[in-house]
């Protein structure tokens, strides 16, 4: 087993660690050679209940009593504390997610960023007064909701830890969080620095477990006034549900079939790097991924030809030896990435590329190659779903309208990416793409912290990142004063 430097099996409530209530533990995998890194608390319905009321105890007690600036020195503490142990933030992600070490330095700075910026938002939120009726005064204010809860994903667990419990402290919430059993190490880590910069008990916990024990017990808790969640379509639409019989509201991070669309007057050379790695980065487990690259006919062959040959140089390797690309993060998800990969090959597709897999791969770990597939037309599978690991699908098109339609036509909408130099078209097409975020001659704008993020259509609802989380994570109180 590689080292841990804490006891892994433990949950964190009301600032205590302690083994969960029946006392059982998961296996937590090690993607890179598939042996058992860990073992990690499989919580269940008693542990999130005490949870859940330690963090309503923290929103009525200690952290509840706070000030706004109070709370944003304790955000910027932490973020110090981040920083200073990003090394070692960085080692566990990628043991846990299998991504290469500088990626998940990446993910610790961006965790540290996000909480420095809502750190220093806290105090930063103002009402409103309104002019109404003569003789009243009526002003707005922006209240926490009480206790949100947190169900996050194995991807980039820092990084959406950081951007959804970061906005929700803020704000004055306090947060029960549950993170991926395939993916944890970080949420524990992150609560002991909760701990270590003096948080009050209970404005985190966290409950490790299972998605249909621990998630699914924490949607439904009647005690919750909040349910961040991001993952899946389907998990989504069932923690919506839960959170309907309770009618909390939610916000929804969901799935993606992110496009980047390359018209022929487009800086190639600039944006090439971005065609291929926002494919690939974290082995193309990312929900913004750019699966579907859409080039204008005349530099279709020049785009697949380039971006092959950047793909025959990816080095694909364990998540400590740092390369390019790691394995993907479960036996389950190679499967399900190589049954894609199977669909190419029996329906007579284009492989235009893939990365060699070294002999030297550690035979355990969920490796897969990765791969570039030409001439997709947009209807076929690999075009319209998502497949979660290094594949993606070059797509021609023939002018702007085209493109749109390509574009827009599958039931996601969560990012797009716009290359070309003609200032008009920039404006046209990125006001008609159906997407939450739109980047024109780049893509993903390096993490952008500030910018607010989210989906459309099936991409789900809601805005996390950005000062927008902030009024997610809060609802408006009105009060007319009447003095006349
Ligand atoms: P998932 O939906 O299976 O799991 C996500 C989280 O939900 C995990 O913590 C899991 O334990 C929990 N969960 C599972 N079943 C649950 C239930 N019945 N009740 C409550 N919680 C439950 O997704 P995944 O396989 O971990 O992640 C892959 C998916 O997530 C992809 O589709 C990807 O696009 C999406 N994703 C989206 C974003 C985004 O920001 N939009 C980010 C990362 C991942």
């Amino acid at each position: 087993m590689k080292h841990i430097p804490f006891d892994s099996t433990q949950v964190f409530i009301g600032g205590r660690w302690r083994a969960c209530d029946d006392g059982r533990t998961l296996p937590l995998a090690d993607p890179s050679d598939g042996g058992e890194l860990t073992r990690i608390a499989r919580g269940g319905a008693t542990d999130i209940d005490a949870a859940v009321r330690a963090a309503r105890t923290a929103f009525e007690g200690g952290w509840g009593a706070l000030s706004a600036a109070e709370r944003g020195r304790l955000l910027l503490k932490m973020s110090a504390r981040v920083l200073e142990q990003a090394d070692e933030l960085a080692r566990l992600e990628a043991l846990d997610v299998g991504k290469p070490l500088k990626q998940a330095r990446a993910d610790a700075v961006a965790l540290a960023r996000y909480l420095e910026f809502y750190g220093g938002a806290a105090d930063k939120v103002h009402g409103q007064t309104i002019p109404f009726a003569n003789g009243y005064t009526a002003l707005t204010l922006r209240e926490p909701h009480g206790v949100t809860a947190h169900i996050v994903p194995w991807n980039y667990p820092m990084q959406i830890i950081g951007r959804s419990v970061g906005a929700a402290l803020a704000m004055g919430n306090a947060c029960v969080l549950k993170p991926a059993e395939e993916a944890c190490l970080t949420a524990l880590a992150f609560a002991r620095i909760a701990d270590e910069v003096g948080m009050p008990a209970g404005a985190i916990n966290v409950v490790p477990g299972l998605g249909e024990e621990a998630g699914a017990a924490l949607a439904a808790h009647p005690g919750i006034q909040h349910i961040s969640f991001t993952g899946s379509v389907a998990v989504g639409a069932l923690i919506q549900a839960a959170a309907a019989k309770n009618a909390v509201p939610v916000t929804l991070e969901l799935g993606g079939k992110s496009p980047q669309l390359v018209f022929a007057d487009a800086d190639l050379d600039a944006a090439l790097p971005f065609l291929v790695n926002a494919g690939i980065q974290n082995a193309g487990q990312t929900c913004s991924a750019a699966s579907r690259i859409l080039v204008e006919r005349p530099v279709f062959e020049a785009v697949v030809a380039r971006m092959a040959e950047r793909y025959r140089a990816l080095r694909i390797g364990p998540a400590l030896d740092d390369l390019d690309i790691g394995p993907v993060i479960s036996a389950r998800q190679r499967e399900i990435v190589m049954g894609y990969l199977e669909v190419v090959k029996t329906s007579g597709l284009k492989v235009a590329a893939q990365a060699p897999m070294p002999a030297s791969l550690p035979r355990g770990g969920y490796y897969v190659p990765p791969t570039l597939v030409a001439d997709v037309n947009p209807a076929h599978r690999i075009a319209q779903e998502e497949i979660f690991g290094p594949v993606q699908a070059v797509i021609p098109f023939e002018g702007e309208a085209e493109a749109l339609a390509i574009a827009n036509g599958t039931p996601y909408g969560l990012v797009a990416g716009l290359w070309t130099r003609d200032g008009g078209r920039q404006l046209r097409v990125a006001r008609k793409l159906q997407a939450g975020q739109v980047f024109v001659n780049n893509y993903g704008a390096g993490g952008g912290i500030e910018l607010p993020f989210g989906g459309v259509k099936h991409s789900g609802h809601g805005r996390e990142k950005g000062f927008e989380a902030l009024y997610g994570f809060s609802s408006l109180k009105t009060i007319a004063i009447k003095h006349d």
